[in-house]
């Protein structure tokens, strides 16, 4: 995203001569997280040569969210553990502890983690040398193919879409219906990951277009959060399209909520902060 970032600041410097530019780093609040979450098990070398590490992309809107959920139980976000699910066209899940980002699903780039609209996420890395070598591919071309035909439009071959997906999977359409699957079990897995991570989890959070306005695929999700004490209310769920809302019954142990994300808030609020300082 950077030369496009880098054309605004110009464009911006061009038009309001001698006004600062403020840069707000998407991976800011995900790189404070603890070198056990970020390293990578290969030779240490190629961290040293090349930062090859987990960054903590969507970090913006992780962070923005969570102090949302913190806000919205009455508590400070220093006081919880917080499961944030953006699930948007990228999508990724972060562990925020105690205010702190401590882990997250996506890594060096943000191929990493839950499958996507075009993004396969996690993958067995020996995946890319088998593709080459069968269809005459370099490693280059197989991981365009990772980023741009994989996921969810990958997978059903149908759409990148959720809202296409969904149709076709309530016309009967076994791909749809299988990918919708694959797909809430994948986030589920990243939520128990999370919840061990943080040894506990007090708040589980839905954003982005799929985990503010898609019902379905939350109430697919909550199939695997029963154990941790989350109980989802599916009348409450079923409500909660596009609006701040707890979806979960009183009586549960862990708050399940949807709050819309809002980057750009965010960012101004960020630059406003370090313009002010
Ligand atoms: P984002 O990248 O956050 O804009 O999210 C894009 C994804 O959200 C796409 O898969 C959309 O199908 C999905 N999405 C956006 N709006 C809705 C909606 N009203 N209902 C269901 N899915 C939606």
């Amino acid at each position: 995203h950077n030369p496009a970032n880098l054309m605004g600041i110009e464009a911006a410097e061009a038009a309001m001569p001698g006004k600062p530019n403020v840069a707000v780093w998407d991976t800011g609040f995900g790189m404070k997280m603890p070198e056990k979450a970020y390293l990578y098990a290969i030779p240490h070398e190629y961290y040293e040569k090349y930062s090859i590490r987990r960054y903590g992309f969507h970090g913006t809107s992780h962070d923005f969210v969570s102090k949302r959920v913190g806000e919205l139980l009455g508590k400070d976000r220093k006081d919880l553990k917080i499961i944030v699910c953006h699930l948007g066209n990228g999508a990724s899940v972060s562990a925020v502890d105690h205010g702190k980002s401590v882990d997250t699903s996506m890594g060096l780039t943000p191929l990493e983690g839950l499958m996507m609209g075009t993004r396969s996420g996690d993958m067995d890395p020996a995946i890319v040398g088998f593709i080459a070598e069968k269809e005459n591919l370099t490693a280059a071309e197989v991981i365009n193919i990772c980023n741009k035909n994989s996921g969810v439009l990958g997978l059903s071959g149908i759409s990148s879409d959720f809202r296409d997906l969904v149709e076709a999977a309530a016309a009967g359409n076994d791909h749809a219906q299988t990918t919708l699957e694959a797909y809430a079990y994948r986030v589920g897995k990243y939520i128990g990951a999370y919840a061990a991570a943080m040894n506990g989890v007090d708040a589980i959070v839905f954003t982005a277009g799929i985990g503010e306005n898609n019902a379905q695929v939350r109430a697919l999700i909550s199939q695997y959060t029963g154990f941790l004490g989350c109980e989802i209310d599916l009348e409450k769920n079923k409500a909660a399209v596009g609006v701040e809302a707890v979806i979960s019954t009183p009586e549960s142990k862990v708050t399940a909520l949807v709050v819309p994300t809002n980057e750009e808030l965010a960012i101004a609020r960020e630059t406003v902060r370090l313009v002010n300082a």
